[in-house]
């Protein structure tokens, strides 16, 4: 083992885009004129965009070397051959259907196999998939661990599934279950890995009860990275054995490549039978494209098979873990509580531990966000009761307001996209926001739209 204590960045930057650094007293108009809602800032004012990890990767010289070269072909795409043969030595499927993204994928399997009734078991369902179930009149059923529920609690893989509620779940409910579920990381449970030894015993169980096994594998490789670091008995294996073993334990998977395909843009089925994959391509040709290309262009094929690769490398995960290990630990020295312990693609400020003095009906999160962008030019996400909370009177009585579970500030972290000086500079301006803290008041809504209140909704501060 080398001397030093420091985890650098494996790699060196060869193209450069040049970053925003506004003053305070020129952010303040900017956000005025937002209504206080960070999804309607330009990214042009924003010096750290935190708001999510998903398609913000910068890509590698690899990757744009292997997009020169894609073959555009609208059938039988050798850039295809390429993918399929990279998601077939990965995963083991032989059944490989590329999508444009995530969502697409959800869309079409859940098309092809579910009908009104059904119920589809998971660790947590991300916000997308359950959409798409409910969408089809099925139900989409949670069954994290209690601990996974528990913001400050440190355990280390509190994205399990609960195998025991699992099992009764099965037995219950067979005849409504055409396949179940696990999310890994489990990104609804704050970015928290599911444990080899709980994947195997989900996969035990849903082949004692003879129902497929569905891995949303988006954020597979952090998973099987902190598997590796966390997990006793899976130190000595390589995070690639690792990732392979949970495929190998499951009947296929969806994924949004925009995760840890180190990609822009991207995703796929993948299946180890050929019982769906006739209706899934119809459907596909029907609104996606043709089976080579699948509503993507070849060279983001082409840039998706040398991600799928990097994204394995250790020195790689390594230093992604790194970060979010850096930034929690900086952020809680500061003074600012995050949810424990950090996962890999972001970190989680608690706002409701932080700002206690603001309730929850005066949005604390929202007013953390706003105060992050004023002070540092961080583009967080709120993930609390501006997004979650509602009222029962429609808005006048403050009892009436139902908040949400937590109150979170999600910085995610775009991969390879910001260095350790960026870190350190964000960090250093913590101790300044941290001593506004009693200063800091909360939100009031002026504009409250009927759904998706936080991509448009608008804010004023109060006092
Ligand atoms: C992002 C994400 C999706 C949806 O993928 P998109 O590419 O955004 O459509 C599904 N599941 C999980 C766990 C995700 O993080």
């Amino acid at each position: 083992m080398s001397q030093h204590r420091t985890i650098i960045e494996p790699f060196k930057i060869k193209v450069v885009e040049p970053l925003t650094i506004l003053s305070r007293q020129e952010r303040e108009p900017i956000l005025k004129s937002a209504g206080y809602n960070l999804f309607l800032v330009s990214s042009s004012a924003v010096t750290f965009d935190f708001l999510t990890d998903s398609g913000t990767t910068a890509m590698s010289a690899n990757q744009w070397a292997a997009m020169m070269v894609a073959d555009e072909s609208y059938a039988g795409s050798r850039s295809f051959a390429k993918f399929e043969r990279v998601v077939r030595n990965l995963t083991g499927y032989e059944n490989v259907i590329p999508t444009h993204q995530g969502r697409a994928a959800e869309r079409l399997l859940f098309e092809a196999v579910l009908k009104p009734g059904m119920k589809v078991p998971s660790n947590n369902h991300f916000d997308t998939t359950r959409a798409n179930i409910e969408h089809l009149g099925a139900e989409a059923v949670d069954l994290v661990i209690a601990e996974g529920r528990d913001p400050s609690l440190n355990h280390p893989f509190k994205g399990n599934i609960d195998t025991n509620a699992l099992d009764l779940f099965c037995a219950k409910e067979r005849a409504k279950i055409p396949f179940g579920m696990i999310t890994i990381t489990n990104n609804t449970g704050g970015g928290q890995p599911v444990s080899l030894e709980n994947v195997r015993e989900a996969s035990r169980i849903y082949k004692k009860h003879g129902i497929p096994f569905i891995v949303d594998a988006c954020r597979f490789a952090e998973n099987a990275y902190l598997i590796k670091v966390r997990e006793a008995a899976q130190t000595a294996r390589s995070a690639r054995e690792i990732a392979m073993e949970i495929f190998s334990l499951a009947d296929g998977c969806m994924m949004s490549a925009k995760k840890d395909g180190l990609v822009n843009i991207g995703g796929f089925i993948a299946l180890r039978d050929t019982t769906w994959v006739e209706s899934l391509r119809s459907l596909l040709i029907l609104t996606e494209g043709f089976p080579t290309y699948g509503g993507l262009a070849a060279r983001d094929l082409e840039a998706l098979a040398v991600g799928l690769e990097e994204v394995l490398d250790e020195r790689y995960l390594e230093y992604r873990t790194a970060v979010t290990r850096y930034m929690a630990e900086g952020l809680n020295k500061a003074g600012i509580p995050t949810v424990q312990p950090p996962g890999a693609h972001a970190v989680y400020i608690d706002a409701r531990a932080f700002l206690p003095h603001i309730p929850p009906h005066q949005f604390p999160g929202q007013s953390l966000a706003c105060e992050l962008f004023l002070s540092e030019g961080i583009r967080s996400c709120e993930i609390g009761s501006a997004m979650f909370g509602h009222y029962t009177d429609g808005g006048k009585d403050p009892k009436s307001f139902v908040p949400s579970q937590m109150e979170l500030v999600r910085l995610a972290f775009p991969r390879r996209v910001y260095t350790q000086s960026h870190f350190d500079y964000i960090l250093e301006g913590m101790v300044d926001l941290v001593s506004k803290r009693d200063a800091m008041r909360g939100m009031r809504l002026t504009y409250d739209p009927p759904f998706l209140r936080h991509f448009t909704a608008r804010f004023e501060p109060l006092g």
